[in-house]
């Protein structure tokens, strides 16, 4: 819930205008400064108002359907929502900080080619409570409630939120402005908005107004340096092409060298990946604010390209690094439990396949 959301449940259930104020914020701050799992543990607010509470609300937490841990310490947890959909997240710890990968829905609608996520077809919308309830449920399982006061200090697990797992934000804005709204009010979970980034494919019309609402980091996935490879990779670009997308980069709300735009690359083995193309990135962004992440792909069953070699991203790398990008390669995370980017995608559909493929064996098995 948002405050709004709060204040209007506490008026409906018969609190006093007087008080309203008063209740919201403590209220506020056992759900999400201390991340409370009974409202009976709420010892500030009378009984009787407790149990109004609990007779019509109830703070049960996302179902953690699966965890999967890495080698590398990477986490991954499946949730299945009310409905049944699966949705996944990442928690990636790091030296002095852990970032916390969020989905912004169930699948994805669109197609880009290098993609797990966009081979799944099932989708809906995440609702706010589901996108937070994924910091909340890591939260739990990570025993980082607590210490309120301590976060962003290096004692917290979950320090940085970053809108990359699966979905498209800006196509479910309006729940994912809300809930990155809750994840960095100051009084409860308390991300500072520096900590928390959102991914876009390149929704053009969405990203100043996402901007104005949360204030966090903006990342592009950008990918090419031509319309003509972009359209492949990203067919979202036929819609709104590299210029178009530029454009919304140099408007983008506080663009500053203290908050610049992260473009992230996918290094395609004799794709995308050649010293022209990296001449050409950098030319492309001059006069942007601007971090370059490159992504050594990430396969997954069926994928139509390959990484590119070691060496060839090294020296892709360098020339980026002469124009005075720095350390750009991001070193892939949780590859062994299919945790790392592009490799998401819930098993549902999977499981289905799996399952009729069961169940014709077992018919053709009877038939005999
Ligand atoms: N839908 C949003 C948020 C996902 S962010 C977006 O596309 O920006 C995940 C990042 O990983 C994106 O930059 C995406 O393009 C990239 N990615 C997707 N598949 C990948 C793969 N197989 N290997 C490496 N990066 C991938
Ligand atoms: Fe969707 Fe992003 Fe994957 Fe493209 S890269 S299919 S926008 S999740």
């Amino acid at each position: 819930m948002t405050r709004d959301d709060l204040r209007a449940v506490l008026a409906d259930i018969g609190v006093a205008d007087k008080q309203l104020r008063m209740r919201v914020s403590q209220i506020w701050s056992w759900l999400y400064a201390h991340g409370v799992r009974e409202f009976d543990q709420m010892t500030n607010i009378a009984k009787e108002l407790r149990d109004k509470l609990a007779a019509a609300y109830t703070l049960e937490r996302l179902d953690m359907a699966e965890a999967h841990l890495s080698a590398d310490g990477t986490r991954k947890y499946l949730f299945r929502l009310a409905d049944g959909q699966l949705v996944e997240t990442v928690y990636i710890p790091e030296m002095g900080r852990g970032t916390l990968c969020v989905s912004s829905q169930v699948g994805c609608t669109l197609t880009c080619r290098f993609c797990h996520t966009g081979t799944q077809k099932l989708v809906r919308n995440l609702s706010a409570a589901e996108i937070t309830g994924q910091m909340v449920a890591a939260r739990d399982d990570l025993d980082d409630w607590g210490q309120n006061e301590q976060s962003n200090s290096g004692t917290r697990k979950v320090t940085n939120v970053v809108m990359m797992g699966m979905g498209e934000p800006l196509y479910n804005s309006n729940n994912v402005a809300a809930a990155l709204n809750v994840m960095s009010d100051g009084d409860g979970l308390s991300l500072s908005k520096r900590r928390i980034t959102l991914s876009t494919s390149g929704v053009v019309p969405e990203i100043a107004d996402m901007g104005e609402k949360t204030g966090v980091m903006l990342a592009i996935s950008l990918h090419a340096v031509t319309d003509e490879l972009r359209d492949e990779l990203v067919p979202l670009n036929k819609k709104y092409p590299i210029e178009d997308l530029l454009a919304a980069c140099r408007n983008w709300p506080g663009l500053s060298n203290a908050k610049r735009i992260t473009f992230e690359y996918v290094m395609l083995k004799g794709v995308n990946d050649s010293d022209a193309d990296a001449r050409a990135l950098v030319k492309l962004l001059a006069g942007i604010p601007a971090k370059i992440n490159l992504i050594p792909f990430n396969p997954w069953p069926g994928a139509p390209y390959e990484c590119s070699d070691a060496a060839r991203m090294q020296t892709f790398a360098d020339i980026v690094n002469r124009a005075g990008y720095a350390s750009p390669v991001r070193r892939p995370r949780g590859r062994d439990i299919m945790a790392a980017c592009g490799q998401l995608k819930s098993a549902s559909v999977k499981q289905s396949a799996a399952e009729k493929k069961k169940a014709e064996l077992a018919t053709r098995n009877l038939g005999r």
